[in-house]
């Protein structure tokens, strides 16, 4: 079996130590990756430390450079995405789609125009605000949408005149590496580095005192842990952490209409993305119309293997996660909720859970409180909307919120209520790279996407010209 490389300083080294990766829609590791120690860390790091001084000077070369790194990963996107499937578990066509926007990604970063600020520019002065790169910054990635986040955080980052040294998660390492070894000959030695190995390589990287920036997407408890090693140096961060998105849904509303949005908006990637919806508060007067409908949409939408053509939906990722959605639906059975529709695995297909839909729970119960992050959404009622709108904003989660309404202007009112960094009104993930994406609360520190992301991976200087 081959191992991939990582990419350190301009070359593909290998290790010597290795860990196995598992394909989840069969619980069988059927890849090894490479296990990169403290020494190679450190040539990681100090290799995109020495790159910093040339890169930062040439934005038409890191333009130039970009637009390299999207046309080999669109050429090979077919590639990377089976890896994607094998390793995630996604449908091959959500995979394929999650390689071309990472595309995309690079490309508009590669085309974006670096934030500047003139405040005053008479006879007496100019001033203006100009942006400039930090240095190293440390990415970190999760499982969910590997190839996306590494590829918005290493073109934001280097755009802009930083360079990089990328970790992905291990349970996904793979499509990330191929990634890098595509790319290695489009950036000078160091500029872009892409390890691998499992814990505690992520708190080393972190805790590295030449890194001047942490770029971080995954869970809360590890957001506040990064928090803490970026403490010391004052190291800049950008938190891109968990969410436990509610969707109310108003009494006007038509559940026929909004049942399907409804349902991609929580069940996308298996419910395995940070701003899926995982609460529905639904009026009183129509819920047990929506959960018929979401039940039908649930019960009719296949569960499998990514490498199949009929799947709509993956496994969960990882046997971690699999054995904590199994507990969250015990737990509901437990505190006499009912499961409206699946509540247990898909048998003989590896980490497969049933798409899960449950109701008669209360607002302190776990299926509530906490981030599920797999296939199943609880549905609650209300009477009061002041009322469902207290109940949602009840958490330390802020990171997105839907409202669905037939009353648009309505709706718009609640969706300003929302404590969230993105309040939808009769949608739900409708993510685009025009808007600032950032959590409120726990749900995150800074913003990604556009002059936001930029200014997030620059800091400001003030120029100030006396005239005479
Ligand atoms: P984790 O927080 O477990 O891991 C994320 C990454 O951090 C992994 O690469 C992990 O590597 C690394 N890591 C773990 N401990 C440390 C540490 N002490 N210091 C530095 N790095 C560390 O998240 P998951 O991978 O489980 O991802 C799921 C979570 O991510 C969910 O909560 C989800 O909501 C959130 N997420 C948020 C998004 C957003 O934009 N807001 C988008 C996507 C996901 P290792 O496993 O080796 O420890």
């Amino acid at each position: 079996m081959s191992i991939s490389r990582i990419l350190i300083n301009g070359e593909l080294l290998s290790c010597s130590d290795s860990f196995s990766v598992i394909n989840p829609a069969r619980g069988e590791v059927f890849a090894q990756a490479p296990e990169c120690d403290a020494q190679m860390l450190e040539a990681a790091v100090s290799g995109a430390h020495q790159a910093f001084a040339l890169w930062r000077q040439d934005i038409s070369k890191r333009r130039e450079a970009l637009m390299a790194m999207a046309a080999k990963i669109q050429q090979h996107s077919a590639e990377i995405a089976h890896l994607l499937t094998l390793e995630q578990g996604k449908p091959l066509k959500q995979a394929n789609s999650e390689v071309l926007a990472s595309v995309m990604q690079i490309q508009m970063a590669a085309n974006a125009e670096i934030p500047m600020e003139v405040l005053q520019d008479n006879d007496q002065a100019l001033i203006k605000v100009i942006r400039k790169p930090y240095g190293v910054v440390a990415a970190i990635t999760p499982w969910n949408y590997p190839v996306s986040i590494a590829m918005g955080k290493i073109a934001t980052a280097l755009v802009v005149g930083n360079t990089v040294v990328l970790k992905p998660s291990p349970f996904t390492p793979l499509s990330t590496l191929k990634i890098a070894e595509l790319i290695k000959d489009d950036f000078p030695a160091g500029v872009l580095n892409i390890i691998c190995g499992s814990d505690p390589l992520g708190a080393s990287l972190t805790a590295h005192p030449a890194i001047r920036k942490i770029d971080f997407t995954g869970s809360v408890a590890t957001g506040k842990k990064v928090a803490a090693a970026a403490a010391p140096d004052l190291k800049r961060i950008t938190l891109e952490l968990g969410g436990n998105d509610p969707a109310i849904v108003l009494a006007d509303a038509d559940p026929q209409k909004i049942a399907k949005q409804l349902f991609w908006g929580a069940f996308t990637n298996s419910g395995q993305v940070c701003a899926a919806i995982k609460r529905i508060y639904v009026h009183e007067s129509i819920k047990s119309d929506l959960e018929k409908a979401l039940v039908s949409l649930a019960e009719k939408t296949r569960v499998g293997n990514g490498l199949d053509a009929a799947t709509r939906l993956g496994p969960v990722n990882n046997k971690a996660q699999f054995e904590r959605v199994k507990e969250l639906v015990s737990d509901v059975r437990e505190t006499g909720g009912t499961v409206l529709t699946g509540g247990d695995v898909v048998s003989e297909q590896g980490y497969c859970y049933q798409n899960t839909i449950v109701t008669d729970v209360a607002d302190t119960d776990r299926i509530v409180l906490e981030e599920q992050f797999g296939p199943v959404v609880p549905i609650l009622a209300y009477r009061d909307l002041d009322d469902a709108i207290a109940r949602a904003n009840n958490s330390h989660f802020g990171l997105d919120a839907s409202i669905w309404s037939d009353n648009v202007d309505k709706a718009a009112e609640v969706a300003v209520e929302m404590q969230t960094g993105t309040a939808w009104v009769n949608q739900h993930l409708a993510l685009t790279p025009l808007a600032p994406f950032g959590g409120s609360k726990w749900s995150g520190i800074g913003s990604i996407n556009g002059k936001w992301g930029l200014e997030g991976a620059t800091e400001l200087q003030v120029i100030n010209i006396k005239r005479f």
